[in-house]
């Protein structure tokens, strides 16, 4: 089958590669109706994770049952189904408490390699969400967007208590921070405030529910937060990029009492802790406990009450994913969707 192989920085190559095999009889394979890069495949590509041998790459999926093992009793041959990037059995302690992303028998999928025709899902009971029937072409995307980016935004809003009444600042302009406003419009925010420089993003987050924009960042940007809040930060602070500069601006956003939900990936973070002490901020995040909002999420795409795929503005065959990467690498592109 073909599938992408990242090489080293800013060498990803589609090849040939084997075709996944049942290994355990919880497995489930799936063929691969789209799938597409993420902004944390990016940390590679650009050199910030060391790639130390060629590894298959991606970790975002939809795609249709081909197969099931032998203990695999509700997903079935032919079902299209979504997932999240950690397979999870959705039965131990913490997956009962929501949180799936810690799940003690907790598989990573990114090693699978999701950006390829076929894909081996373990724990395929507990990590697959199927749709109630086959879904129209252009939910494809919507779907596709549950998978990762909508969950983790789903979670940052949540995690950052944004709701009525709320007025809630996103830090970070790719698909997740546009996602964190539409979940926080879907959460009853009274007010979002997007935090974008590029035309193209504003647009979008408006689309989603911004009521304002901020085009400054750093301690700019705080000070644009705090003159839209009587000077007081705002309730709830999305942050979606997972940098020092990035995670300060969410936190001296947020006014005393309020909520963070960080979810970019952190790299080189390190908090002050006498600044986080008297700052009486609530900080929540980490790797998102997708599996958790995938029934509600694919019910709201099945009845078409959310768009979240919008953010995905270029779509390409699996052949061309080089070109996917170097178009999200130079921000031409929010997010690429690739068709196997
Ligand atoms: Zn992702
Ligand atoms: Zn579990």
């Amino acid at each position: 089958m073909r599938g992408a192989v990242i090489h080293a920085a800013g060498d990803v190559r589609v090849e040939n590669r084997p075709e996944p095999k049942i290994v355990a009889p919880t497995d489930a394979i799936i063929r691969l109706t789209a799938t597409c890069i993420c902004g944390s495949d990016l940390w590679p590509y650009r050199g910030f994770d060391p790639v130390d041998e060629p590894s298959p790459i991606g970790h975002e999926y939809v795609g249709i049952v081909e197969e099931i093992g032998d203990e695999v009793t509700t997903i079935k041959p032919g079902q299209f189904v979504v997932g999240s990037f950690t397979a999870s059995d959705n039965t131990c302690e913490n997956c009962q408490a929501g949180y799936q992303s810690a799940c003690v028998h907790r598989e990573p999928i990114g090693s699978e390699g999701a950006q390829a025709e076929l894909m081996r899902i373990p724990l395929a009971d507990g990590t697959l969400v199927p749709t109630p029937d086959m879904p129209a072409d252009d939910l494809i995307p919507s779907f596709l967007a549950a998978s990762d980016v909508l969950g983790t935004a789903w979670f940052a809003a949540v995690a950052a208590e944004a709701g009525p009444g709320k007025t809630v600042a996103v830090v970070g302009d790719g698909a997740v921070g546009l996602l964190g406003v539409l979940a926080a419009k879907q959460l009853g925010a009274e007010r979002i405030v997007a935090m974008s420089r590029h035309r193209p993003r504003q647009a979008l987050a408006l689309e989603y529910g911004a009521t304002d924009i901020v085009e400054e960042r750093g301690d700019e940007g705080v000070a644009k937060i705090k003159e839209l809040t009587n000077g007081l930060g705002a309730h709830s602070v999305i942050e979606a990029v997972g940098t020092q500069e990035s995670m300060m601006q969410a936190i001296r956003s947020t006014r005393p009492g309020g909520h963070i939900g960080y979810v970019g990936v952190a790299h080189d973070v390190e908090l002050p802790g006498e600044e986080l002490f008297f700052s009486h901020v609530h900080l929540h995040g980490g790797n998102a406990p997708v599996r958790r909002f995938l029934p509600e999420l694919v019910e709201l795409i099945w009845n078409r009450q959310i768009d979240p795929g919008k953010v995905f503005d270029l779509e390409l065959p699996l052949e061309q994913t080089a070109e996917g990467y170097r178009a999200m690498d130079e921000r031409r592109a929010i997010k690429v969707l690739l068709r196997p």
